[in-house]
């Protein structure tokens, strides 16, 4: 089955910016924290900002006291002041594209200017929009309740962010030929407008389309309706859990898009759920590739053979000739590593990765067992090679095993830090650095008893990969994380900056190996291993136009990256030695 994601499927930015707003003050504020109104038309989010004691605020109190925030729709300024003066800390979410268009109605109305409202009645957005126009304001929802008004001597009309085009192109044209003198502002946000047009263009290639989002979200519910004018097939769901399976084995194209409201981690299970549902279409031995598969990146079997792949390539850049003890180091420190902290935050992995939380509740024994016995088994090969070795695959293990515990508790420590996790982005910069010990320093002490520029240069770029990795699942799980309170390198610097960032880490690491190996520091197996950055650098750019769509395959796409660094290496160290 063929899963054609929409680019504009998801949170708009005025919702992510409320939602990213409203948990980073849960996660940070001390007292209270509330919402006025319901943040968003999605049960699940509002559910699970409930669960993380952010209440509903539906009317104001004489006294207040917390923190409050207020939507992307905005409210009328004299709702922001009475928040504010009954004691509330006030966040003010409102989007700024809704910021803009009271601005227009505020300025207009202190000269004088009565304003239309091309917008429905009952929204929030149109009731907070009405505080700005001074007493002076009228909503319109069509041509005849424009008639029905006297004429102004001066009128502006704005549209309700969200407005159909259609319509207020319509209610322009009365305008302009019976009431030249009124200004015309379009305030449409195209951010809906978009996710319509593109809904239509994925209809017309596929099969069938699932429309992810809240049954009362007004947009969503339009995607919905266009799809199906569209005389497709069209799935109207809340989570994976409403996708009809049945339905699901025959559709070889299948469109997705979500409504304004609807989080990438929901997205991302439909996606995961299709996904599963199409192994269905295939032959048995590509469905039992497909079981083998997730089992592989369940287990961490694969991470760990990638970190085994890299310690090979790491030796064959630095020169050293690869010996089978340091890959298996590699490959049962990561092992170990990865199962248990995936076993520590499976309650939190819920939400991106409900299958794996799933399967670590399920096979919590064997898998603990596992790791313990691959930590164990890493330690006494360390020590075999030597007590330094030990000692520092000791200390890394040590450190990998109390990142997500309790180091300092709220009562010993006024700081919001008690876990190495709580420190930002700590989880990316850690692992990575962890990886390229293991994969690049550890090799070069033990061979060569010494750590010299060749091994500090191959270390850089292993890290530099492995970081790559990291930060880009951060970015795949970024909604998810936050709502656990995780604080990772997007959501400190941003998805756009993420993004850029790890396009020019990976053009960097490219040329990082070539350069290198032409001014006579690292082996030609440099110049080779380093075109894995390319492939990086390929994916990212897939991923952005939405042409991968996050799935198992793309996890494994993402961990073959380390195969393949080994697969280079491997080659031209065999022919030339
Ligand atoms: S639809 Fe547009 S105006 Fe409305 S919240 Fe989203 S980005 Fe802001």
């Amino acid at each position: 089955m063929k899963l054609t994601l929409a680019r504009t499927a998801g949170f708009c930015m005025g919702v992510r910016r409320a939602v990213d707003m409203v948990l980073d003050a849960a996660n940070r504020a001390d007292g209270h924290v509330c919402t006025f109104g319901p943040l968003i038309h999605n049960s699940q989010v509002l559910e699970i900002l409930k669960n993380k004691g952010i209440s509903l605020l539906d009317h104001i109190p004489e006294k207040g006291q917390g923190t409050v925030l207020i939507r992307a729709h905005g409210v009328p300024p004299e709702e922001k002041q009475a928040l504010e003066a009954a004691g509330f800390s006030v966040i003010d979410a409102t989007c700024p594209r809704v910021i803009k268009v009271q601005t227009i109605i505020h300025k207009y109305a202190k000269l004088g200017y009565h304003t239309l409202i091309l917008g429905d009645v009952d929204h929030s957005e149109v009731k907070g929009l009405m505080g700005y126009t001074q007493g002076n304001g009228f909503v319109i929802q069509d041509i005849s309740d424009l008639e029905k008004l006297s004429k102004f001597p001066q009128a502006i009309m704005v549209a309700q962010t969200t407005q159909n085009h259609d319509l207020f192109s319509q209610v322009s044209a009365y305008i302009e030929s019976n009431h030249p003198h009124y200004l015309i502002f379009n305030t449409i946000c195209d951010s809906t407008s978009k996710r319509q047009a593109e809904v239509k263009e994925i209809a017309k290639n596929a099969d069938a389309v699932v429309v992810v989002g809240g049954k009362n979200s007004g947009n969503t519910k339009r995607l919905h309706q266009i799809v199906q004018q569209q005389n497709i097939p069209s799935y109207h769901i809340e989570t994976e859990n409403d996708l009809p399976e049945q339905a699901f084995q025959y559709y070889h194209r299948v469109g997705i898009t979500a409504g304004a409201s609807t989080p990438n981690w929901i997205i991302n299970r439909v996606c995961h759920r299709l996904e599963t549902l199409s192994s269905t279409q295939l032959g048995t031995i590509l469905q039992f590739w497909q079981t083998f598969q997730q089992a592989l990146l369940f287990t961490n079997i694969f991470v760990a053979f990638g970190a085994g792949c890299l310690a090979f390539a790491s030796m064959c850049m630095q020169g050293i000739p690869p010996v089978f003890a340091q890959v298996m180091m590699a490959f049962l420190y990561v092992l170990s590593m990865h199962t248990l902290n995936n076993y520590i935050s499976r309650k939190a992995e819920r939400y991106n990765y409900p299958y794996r939380a799933a399967f670590y509740e399920r096979f919590r024994i064997p898998l603990l067992v596992m790791a313990f016995t691959a930590g164990l088994s890493g330690l006494i090969l360390a020590y075999i090679q030597g007590v330094l070795a030990f000692i520092i695959l000791l200390t890394m293990s040590l450190l990998g095993m109390t990142y997500k515990l309790t180091l300092f508790p709220s009562g010993v420590t006024s700081y919001k830090i008690h876990k190495i996790q709580d420190i930002p982005g700590s989880k990316t910069i850690l692992i990575a650095v962890a990886w390229g010990i293991v994969t690049s320093i550890l090799p070069s002490i033990i061979e060569k008893g010494d750590v010299p520029l060749s091994s500090l240069i191959v270390f850089i770029w292993s890290t530099g990969l492995v970081f790559g990795r990291c930060a880009f699942f951060d970015l795949l799980d970024i909604q998810g994380n936050r709502i656990v309170g995780q604080e990772t390198l997007p959501g400190v610097m941003g998805e756009a900056r993420t993004m850029r960032m790890l396009r020019w880490l990976s053009t960097g690491l490219f040329l990082w190996g070539i350069i290198f190996y032409f001014v006579g520091i690292t082996h030609i197996t440099s110049a080779l291993v380093c075109v894995t950055a390319l492939l990086f650098h390929s994916l990212l750019r897939f991923y952005e136009k939405k042409r991968l769509v996050s799935s198992t395959r793309l996890h494994f796409f993402v961990e073959s990256h380390f195969v393949v660094c080994g697969l280079m290496a491997w080659g031209p160290w065999w022919i030339m030695g």
